[in-house]
């Protein structure tokens, strides 16, 4: 079969690999869509990101769905032939923030895709997978192309959740790649009452647009478009801050009332804060990273019609054309989520 293996920044393969062994509670699944993700991306451009560094060629991906080949000892209710999202979240069970219920926080994640530990954890993007049947969760009716988009809306609800109660709260995010636009639909979902969205430029503010946020606005064409939300000690109860940009926070912080919550999902390395406000408005700043239960609670919202992800799909690029994908996927003036079929 072959894979997507990065070997270091800007060097990119499709190369051959063995198919993978069938365990006993496993599945074989023959791929159909992967979605390219900023963590991808950040492999691709600079060899990782932050601390996180490549040592050795990785299968890149963990964004996937596809159909079920092979099943293997029991699988529940997965059959053959069904269509499945793939969590790539794969904690121990074992340790202690496993046994806490942090499932996320797992000393020995084996996240797909990752080269934060080492030996790094290759990826999904491949055209056969093995997995577990409990990372496969049934895509019903969903196209294969909304089945991928499981894994980052994932992160957007573990985000919510952590927010806390939703309904009826001024929401800003800032940052409208697809982490950001799927912000939007989880917090619209949970009762948001107002969204304003940030970016720098207009192609990814006309899809938040298309995602229910009420108002964009361009920070690029207008840097101090913000500064009206900061009367009266600030507007919103809730930032999502998704680009992981300093400046993107820094012009929020002003915008934010007393006691409002900061969300922070951008990765962006470390960022100087405004302590000074945050202390003074009494801030509270929480890190929000990765997801586990709730890839099946995305699915089932997508299955249900509550969360339509399609608008954020912009493009869709066979395997052999990989880097063409990879340098699309990267193009903010243009693309949303990019995707390669398998
Ligand atoms: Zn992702
Ligand atoms: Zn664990």
């Amino acid at each position: 079969m072959k894979a997507i293996v990065i070997h270091a920044a800007k060097d990119l393969r499709i190369e051959r690999r063995e198919a993978e062994t069938l365990g006993a509670g496993q599945v074989r699944v023959a791929l159909e869509i992967g979605g390219i993700c900023g963590s991808d991306l950040h492999y691709y451009r600079h060899g990782g990101f932050g601390p996180v560094r490549l040592k050795e060629p990785m299968i890149l991906g963990h964004e996937v769905s596809g159909r079920i080949l092979e099943c293997s000892g029991d699988v529940g209710a997965l059959r053959v032939g069904e269509r499945v999202a793939i969590s790539p979240s794969r904690p121990c069970r074992a340790c202690r923030y496993c046994l806490e219920g942090m499932p996320n926080q797992c000393l020995n994640m084996r996240f797909y895709g990752s080269a934060m530990p080492f030996p790094h954890i290759q990826g999904a993007f491949r055209q056969e997978l093995v997995a577990d049947a409990s990372q496969c969760a049934p895509a019903g009716h969903l196209s294969a192309e909304e089945a991928a988009m499981a894994e980052p809306l994932s992160v957007c609800l573990h985000a919510t959740r952590r927010a806390g109660g939703m309904v009826g709260k001024s929401v800003l995010v800032t940052g409208c790649g697809p982490i950001g636009a799927l912000c939007v639909l989880a917090a619209r979902r949970a009762g948001a009452d107002r969204i304003v969205a940030t970016d720098l430029g207009p192609f990814p503010l006309s899809i938040a647009k298309q995602v229910s946020a009420d108002e964009t606005l361009d920070m690029a064409a207008d840097p101090k478009a913000l500064e009206r939300f900061g009367a009266h000690k600030g507007t919103f109860d809730l930032l999502y801050e998704c680009s992981g940009a300093a400046p993107a926070l820094a012009a929020a912080i002003p915008a934010m009332r007393p006691g409002a919550t900061i969300m922070q999902l951008g990765l962006g390395g470390d960022m100087s804060l405004p302590m000074q406000a945050i202390t003074a408005k009494e801030l509270t700043i929480k890190g929000s990273f990765r997801f586990h239960d709730e890839f099946f609670t995305a699915v089932s919202l997508m299955r249900k019609g509550l969360i339509d992800v399609r608008p954020l799909i912009t493009h869709k690029f066979g395997l052999d054309d990989a880097v063409e994908a990879f340098e699309t996927a990267g193009d903010r003036s243009r693309a949303m989520k990019a995707q390669i079929a398998f």
